[in-house]
Formats: C-alpha cells, structure tokens, sequence
C-alpha cells in the first residue's frame, strides 16, 4: 500500500497532493515501471479520501503519461528512466545575486542622455497614431531588415544630415551598434581580424573576442586612427569613430579620412566600419559629412544609433551597407529575426516625418552646447592651470588631463566613495597607459544644469582631495 503523507490544511488540493506524491515516486525511481497501483477505492479508503480525489490524481498522471491502464486490471507505472540529480549549484551563489543599480549623486557618465528633456508628449502622439493607424503593420512579422517605411525615411534623413546617399534597401535596422556588428560578422565577416581604436570602445573589442575574432588595437592620434599603424596588422575591418572619436573626441580630418580609404580599396576584403554614433551634435562649425560620403568604392559600413540623439533605451541602430554586400545579406542576412520592436519603429518613422526629430536635434544642440561651455568654464575656474580640456568640439563628452603625480585608481576610488559616476580613459584601453597622468572622460548629457557647480567641485575634490 502507498503511504501518501496528506496535509489537509495545505494549500494544495488533496488530488494534487497525490499527484505530486506518485510522480516523484515514479521520477526517483521508488516506484518502479509496471509496478500496479492500488485501485481507486483502495487507496481512497486507506487514506481517507474521497474516491474522485484519487481518480483525478490518476487522471492527470494518466494524461502526463507517468501511468497507464489496463481493461479490467487497473492502473501501471509507465516505463520511465528516472533522473537522478548530479552534484551540482541547487542555489544561486549569493556573488551573483543582482543587486539595484547604484544611483549616483552626480554622473559624468558619457553614456547615459538626461532623460527629462525627452519630448515625452510629441513621442507619445506618435505611438498612438501608429497603433490606430498602422494596425495592419503591427500585426505583420516584420521584415528581418525593419520596417520599409522607417528605412525610407532614414535614407532620406541621412542624406542630408550626413551626405550618406543610399537606398532603402540598404538600410539593416537594429537593437543595438553591438548587434549590427554582430550581423555583420555572422552573414559577412565571419573569420576576419579586426582592427580596434585604441583607446576605443572596448565593448566592441570584448564582443569581437568573445565570438573568436582576432583584434588588433590600433593607436589614435589627434587625428584619429593611424593608419601606417594598422598597415602593420593583418585586420581587414577596421572600426573607426571619425566624427568624434571615442573616446578622445578627436575629429578626423579629410586627409586621414582619404588614407584610410586608400587603405580599403587596396585590398578586395577590406572594409571600414563608420560608427557615427553622436555625430548630431557638433559646436564649432558645421556640422562634417559622414566617412562612407566620401568613399566611391562600396567599402564603408555605416552604423548610426538613436541611443545619444533620443534615448539610450529605445534600443534603436541602423546599419547602411554598400551595395555590393546586399545581395550575400540578402542570402544569409535575412534568416535573423528583426530585434527592435515594431511599434517603436514606427513611432519613430513618424516622429522623424513629422519634424518632431529635428526640433528636439535643434533644441538639444543648443542646450548641450550651453551645458559644454558651463561645464568648461566650472571646471577651468575651479581646476585652474591644473587641467587641460581636450575632444570638446563635437559630441557629448570631452577628455579632461589632469596635471598630477597621482595614479588613476585612487580618483576613481575616491569617485566611487562619493557617489560620482566617472570613466578614465583606462577604460578605453586595451593595453598599459603607463605612467602618464590620469585623463578622465567627462559626459555632461546627464548633469543638471543646476548642478554644475556642485558637480565640479566634488570632482575637484576626487582629483585634488585637500
Ligand atoms: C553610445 C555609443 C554607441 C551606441 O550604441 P547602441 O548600442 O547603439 O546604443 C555606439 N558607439 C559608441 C562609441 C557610443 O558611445
């Protein structure tokens, strides 16, 4: 007979109870294959429940397949292996519990956009009419490039915001910068070694590596990558950040740019990657044509992202590749799902159609170069001839080389400890920085305009602890 522990007070029907009692039985082993079960009635009465609670526990494992029936001589264990476990983590190591993201008192991150400037109101009009009046769109598999729409009026925003002449056709919608390279690498690039800015954006170095790329960092001067560097690798893509480069803020003048052209059409198997990822705001000047604008071989693959210009978690990059990849994309490209999400894609289609986009670029391009030159002139007041400004013509952040004797580690510890969020330019690097003074990199797309002053001297105070 089965001794099938009952708890009447448990919050379990007493059927369940039974079921979840044989079926560990049967999955442990206790109770072998073909072994019979006692009948309904039996087991009912021995324990004391009723006849319809044990036929439903014998129903249901009958319906899960761990029993069967036979006419006329009842209910068998099914022949099942049963599983075992093996020694391994039954909890969660308490190291890897996740735990809130920090909260700074100030952020000089060079990632994050002051989200309260967002044109929250004009965004939503947007979604609505997209839900009222894009329904059939919505309720489509999208297209795995993104919606034709949103891409017929990208082509036609970068046109004349970046001189990128291209077709809709070309256009790859993305998640990410990190997901484009990675489509990139899976439908064209699979086995070749790359070439990295260095310092750089070390996220696309990790994942390069991570997926079995081999990488090689190729120094920047003031004038972005050297190219007579990169000549000395084997790396046929090259990723480069000319209209700010990251994270220097150098611009890269015409005369590199050529250079590196050169470089690309030297060889049928070289490409360069244009991450344009703040190229809308630029301070002095106007603003500079794109990289792939001057390229007349199909060599240049431009990425661009909404990340800086709107939000960070909109999640949405676009890809523009040359016309001679489209038809291998075309081939191997498009069995990968489009990642971004409809409804936002076609928001934003329309957010761009409506000159929504172009007020918020206008009014942010001021309010950041108003907030750059605050920023600057705190800091020059404070730090005095301590401090020298670099990478500040363009873009949302700058480089801030710091005259002294210290180490970066104890500014960094000294940030942490007092609730700044702050980069050096170590974690740019790939290799040593050696000896030379800490270089910090300065975001300002999150500090308050209110804060400024406050922001600048607890900075003052991680560089310069009296
Ligand atoms: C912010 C940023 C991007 C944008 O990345 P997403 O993944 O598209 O948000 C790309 N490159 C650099 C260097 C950046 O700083």
């Amino acid at each position: 007979m089965l001794h099938i522990p009952i708890d009447r007070d448990h919050s379990l029907p007493v059927y369940k109870q039974i079921y979840e009692w044989i079926k560990n039985e049967i999955l442990q082993g206790t109770l072998t294959s073909e072994t019979k079960l006692p009948s309904k009635r039996t087991l009912a009465s021995s324990m004391n429940v009723s006849q319809n609670s044990v036929l439903s526990a014998y129903n249901q494992l009958i319906a899960e397949g761990y029993l069967y029936t036979k006419e006329r001589s009842g209910y068998f264990v099914e022949t099942i292996q049963p599983i075992r476990p093996h020694h391994v983590e039954k909890k969660l190591d308490p190291k890897l519990l996740e735990t809130p993201a920090k909260s700074y008192r100030y952020s000089f991150s060079h990632m994050g956009v002051d989200s309260s400037l967002f044109p929250v109101q004009s965004w939503h009009q947007c979604a609505q009419k997209a839900i009222s009046e894009d329904q059939t769109l919505l309720s489509e598999i999208n297209h795995p490039q993104g919606t034709y729409k949103l891409r017929e009026i990208v082509a036609n925003k970068i046109r004349h915001t970046r001189g990128v002449f291209c077709e809709p056709e070309q256009i790859v919608i993305g998640a990410s910068t990190q997901w484009l390279l990675q489509l990139f690498l899976f439908v064209i690039a699979e086995h070749e070694p790359f070439a990295i800015e260095e310092p750089g954006y070390h996220r696309l170095s990790s994942l390069l590596k991570t997926l079995g790329h081999d990488v090689y960092h190729v120094p920047v001067d003031t004038h972005g990558l050297n190219v007579e560097k990169l000549r000395e690798t084997p790396a046929t893509v090259a990723i480069v950040t000319p209209s700010h480069q990251m994270p220097t803020g150098s611009i890269m003048p015409v005369s590199r740019r050529t250079e590196l052209l050169y470089w690309s059409y030297e060889k049928e198997e070289r490409y360069v990657i244009e991450d344009d990822y703040d190229s809308e705001f630029k301070y002095e000047g106007d603003i500079i044509p794109s990289l792939q604008s001057l390229d007349v071989n199909g060599k240049v693959i431009y990425i661009d992202s909404f990340s800086k210009s709107l939000l960070p978690d909109l999640r949405m990059s676009y890809m523009v590749l040359p016309l001679g990849l489209i038809d291998v994309f075309k081939e191997k490209g498009l069995h990968f799902m489009q990642t971004t999400s409809v409804l936002t894609q076609l928001t934003l289609a329309r957010f761009l159609d409506s000159g929504e986009y172009d007020k918020h670029i206008k009014r942010m391009s001021k309010y950041y170069k108003e907030m750059r030159a605050k920023v600057i002139e705190a800091i020059q007041e404070r730090f005095g001839t301590r401090v020298r400004v670099e990478g500040e013509k363009a873009g949302l952040h700058f480089l801030l080389h710091l005259d002294t004797e210290e180490p970066v580690e104890p500014i960094m510890e000294r940030a942490d400890k007092m609730d700044i969020e702050l980069y050096s330019i170590q974690r740019f690097m790939h290799g040593q920085v050696g000896s030379a003074p800490p270089t910090l990199i300065i975001g300002f797309a999150k500090l308050k305009p209110e804060e400024i002053y406050e922001a600048v001297e607890a900075l003052y105070q991680c560089c310069f602890p009296e």
